[in-house]
C-alpha cells in the first residue's frame, strides 16, 4: 500500500498518520522528521537543510527528492509506505512518480484531510500558556477551569506570538497556495480522495481505512 497523506497544519495529519502506519504495518516517511533528525545529528544534509528550515523556506527539490529516493529503496518500504510532508511541489510529485516507476511501483492513494480555514485557525490559535509554570492549555481541547487563568498557580495565561490569529492565518495561506498545484496534479491523475477532517478522530480514521481498503 503506497500512500501519500496530505492536510494543512491543524488538520490532524499527524494523528491519522500514526494510526494508519500502525494499522497497515508500513513505515511512516516524514521528510520534516528526516530533516529534523539530520539537523540534530549535524550531518552534512542537516547543515544544508537547516539554513532553509530556519527561514521557513522549503528545502530545494533536488535535495528532498534525493533523500526520499534513498528512503524508498530501503527494504522496509517493499510492502508499502506512508509519505507525509512529501511531495510539497509539482516537480517533487513528478520525480516521485518517475522514481516509483523505475522501481516498478506506483502511488495507490492520495488522502487529503480537509478542514475549513476558519476551523484550522480556531484549532491552531487555541493554545494559551502560563508564564509562571509553563503549563499549556487549549481553549477547545483542554480549557483551564477559569478562562485566562492557570489552574495550578493562578498565572495570567498568554498566547505565543506564532499562535496569534494573524500569524497563523498567514502561515495557512502560504500553505494553501503551495498545496493547490499538488492537489490539482493528483486530481488529474485520478488519485486524490478528500476526507472530511472536521469529524471525530475515530470517524476520520474509519473513513480513511475504508478508502484504503476500498
Ligand atoms: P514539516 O515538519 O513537514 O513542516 O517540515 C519542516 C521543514 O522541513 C519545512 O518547513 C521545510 O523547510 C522542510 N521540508 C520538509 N519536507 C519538505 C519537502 N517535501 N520539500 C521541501 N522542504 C521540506
Amino acid at each position: 500500500m503506497n500512500i501519500i497523506l496530505m492536510g494543512l497544519p491543524g488538520a490532524g495529519k499527524g494523528t491519522q498518520a500514526e494510526r494508519i502506519v500502525k494499522e497497515f504495518g508500513i513505515p511512516h516517511i516524514s521528510t520534516g522528521d528526516m530533516f529534523r533528525a539530520a539537523v540534530k545529528n549535524e550531518t552534512p544534509l542537516g547543515l544544508e537543510a537547516k539554513s532553509y528550515m530556519d527561514k521557513g523556506l522549503l528545502v530545494p527539490d533536488e535535495i528532498v527528492i534525493g533523500i526520499v529516493r534513498e528512503r524508498l529503496a530501503m527494504d522496509d518500504c517493499a510492502k508499502g509506505f506512508l509519505l507525509d510532508g512529501f511531495p510539497r511541489t509539482v516537480p517533487q510529485a513528478e520525480a516521485l512518480t518517475a522514481t516509483l516507476k523505475e522501481l516498478g511501483r506506483e502511488i495507490d492513494h492520495v488522502i487529503n484531510i480537509n478542514v475549513r480555514r476558519e476551523l484550522l485557525i480556531e484549532r491552531l490559535t487555541g493554545r494559551w500558556i502560563c508564564p509562571i509554570c509553563g503549563a499549556s492549555y487549549h481553549t477547545l481541547f483542554n480549557p483551564p477551569k477559569e478562562a485566562g487563568v492557570c489552574d495550578k498557580d493562578g498565572g495570567k495565561l498568554f498566547q505565543r506570538d506564532d499562535d496569534k490569529p494573524e500569524v497563523v492565518a498567514q502561515r495557512l495561506d502560504v500553505n494553501i497556495a503551495q498545496t493547490q498545484p499538488l492537489i490539482d496534479y493528483y486530481v488529474e491523475q485520478g488519485l486524490l480522495r478528500n476526507i472530511n477532517g472536521e469529524q471525530d478522530i475515530q470517524v476520520v480514521f474509519a473513513e480513511i481505512t475504508s478508502v484504503l481498503r476500498g
